[in-house]
């Protein structure tokens, strides 16, 4: 008993956000790799592309990590505009330096998200909360710049009289840079999800599966998704 509680007090708690895809999954090893006790979120913002819940779900399960799905698919018809978010609106295809990109930006989703997530760490008491922002989104989606990143950390630590850290770790690398350090950490990358499309394999076409094929390239690995698919 004393053993236990010696072990639990040396652990910091910190609540991650995962999508399922692959730059938040690699970040949950990360973070389970530095020690904490890590409580892993995802939404269900009724984004055409859910089945990357599935994928966060068999990830966490497999780390035997606490997960939880939040529901805000009602919040979908105030979220609308977005090809992610409204059935009118088709994916576009191409890569992400494409002004057409912009139509996959859900809007002011990040600080929705992490609001919600602030709230779940301050009531675990957690101290940090991480998500999994990289340099390749600053272009496209506005709620990845570093300096929305500055301000929503500025806010959440002054939110409740306990105080929570937002950290971005990945904001500076790209998504390449993201994967070279998921083989360090032996994440299996066909427990991800990329493809905004979400259908029974990924198109290749969109912005997310372009960026994806990328990364691999630039890892000089091969995608293992392409494989069990
Ligand atoms: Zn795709």
């Amino acid at each position: 008993m004393q053993q236990l509680i010696n072990k639990n007090s040396i652990k910091e708690k910190s609540v991650v956000i995962i999508s399922g895809g692959l730059d938040s999954t690699t970040l949950l090893y990360d973070i389970i790799s530095q020690g904490y006790d890590v409580y892993a979120l995802s939404f269900n913002y009724n984004q055409r592309h859910k089945k990357e819940l599935l994928y966060a779900q068999k990830t966490c399960k497999k780390l035997g990590i606490p997960h939880k799905i939040v529901d805000i698919s009602n919040l979908n018809e105030l979220l609308q505009g977005s090809s992610l978010t409204s059935s009118d609106i088709s994916t576009p295809h191409g890569k992400y330096d494409e002004e057409s990109m912009k139509q996959t930006v859900v809007p002011n989703r990040n600080m929705i998200l992490l609001s919600i997530a602030a709230g779940y760490a301050i009531s675990l008491k957690a101290t940090k909360l991480f998500y999994g922002a990289h340099s390749g989104d600053h272009s496209v989606y506005p709620d990845c710049r570093p300096e929305f990143i500055q301000k929503l950390k500025e806010t959440i630590a002054i939110a409740d009289w306990h105080k929570v850290e937002l950290l971005a770790p990945y904001s500076d690398m790209d998504k390449g840079d993201i994967v070279i350090r998921g083989i360090e950490l032996k994440v299996p990358y066909q427990d991800t999800w990329s493809c905004y499309e979400g259908g029974d394999i990924p198109c290749s076409k969109c912005g997310a599966c372009n960026e994806r094929a990328e990364a691999f390239q630039k890892a000089e690995i091969k995608d293992p998704l392409g494989e069990n698919v």
